[in-house]
């Protein structure tokens, strides 16, 4: 699994979280290895956001423990998180509309190499060419210079992931990338960030309400039902679990 004996990108231990009197997450527990396309399934308020806010530093968990490289992030702010390479997307997309394209791509980067100072402003062109670069990765290179007010949705969520890269994560989680884009442009984003998962060997965690999205794009698999993981492995591993079966009861077939 894991022939180098370096500890996993991302080492999730015994995670617990109740709110009130829901448990919302109990005990999860996974690994994840560069380069893998993980995907944590599971209907509405099984826990997957829980899981994704406890990684990211938004949520403080009850019990257990988070590792990104054989390091705890325990007592990390959000941001000092973001610093050693956890990058993310947003299911509401979160870029600066009254700017252009290229300048949302440069203004994580300034924040990356910390050149974001208080009293004076980096200057407009300062690393415009990484940003470029970046761009192309995701295949909006010829609208860096337009306003991202005006870009289409599924082009919103491109360079939401080409901002995320420009923090050089080494690993990214994307908690439902693809909400609200249509079938096509949702496979056309998985099929991107996959590609530069590979490329860049970058751990991605995800979650999806498209089940074709998920077998797709997948490597493995976790489902999530009432705060617990109840079956993990590849695409027909998972679609063939009777448990799962059980969770998504209804339709006949994985449709959420
Ligand atoms: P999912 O992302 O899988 O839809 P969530 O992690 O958002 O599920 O929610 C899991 C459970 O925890 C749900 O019962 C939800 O109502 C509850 N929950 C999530 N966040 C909070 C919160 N901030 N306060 C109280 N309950 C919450
Ligand atoms: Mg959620």
């Amino acid at each position: 699994m894991n022939p180098t004996n370096l500890p996993p990108l991302l080492e999730v231990r015994g995670l617990h979280k109740s709110f009130g009197g829901v448990q919302a997450v109990i005990d999860v527990s996974f690994s994840l290895q560069p380069g893998q396309m993980l995907a944590l399934i599971g209907p509405n308020g099984a826990g997957k956001s829980t899981c994704f806010n406890m990684i990211n530093g938004q949520l403080k968990p009850d019990r257990g423990e988070v590792r990104i490289k054989g390091q705890t992030l325990a007592g990390l702010a959000p941001r000092q998180i973001w610093m050693r390479g956890v990058g993310r997307t947003f299911q509401v997309a979160a870029t600066f509309s009254s700017m252009t394209v290229a300048q949302n791509v440069q203004t994580v980067l300034w924040s990356h190499h910390r050149e974001l100072g208080r009293w004076w402003r980096p200057a407009a062109d300062l690393r415009r060419d990484e940003a470029l670069e970046l761009l192309d990765a995701v295949g909006l290179k010829q609208q860096a210079d337009v306003a991202a007010s005006i870009l289409a949705y599924g082009d919103v969520k491109r360079l939401e992931l080409a901002m995320a890269l420009g923090n050089q994560p080494g690993l990214l989680l994307m908690d439902e990338p693809t909400a609200g884009m249509a079938p096509g442009e949702r496979h056309a984003l998985m099929e991107l960030t996959r590609r530069l998962a590979r490329e860049r060997k970058l751990g991605v965690l995800f979650t999806e309400h498209s089940m074709d999205v998920v077998f797709a794009h997948a490597d493995h698999i976790m489902v999530l039902a009432r705060g617990a993981l109840i079956a993990r492995g590849s695409a027909q591993e998972v679609q063939d679990d009777p448990k799962v079966r059980e969770v998504y009861f209804g339709s006949g077939k994985l449709a959420r």
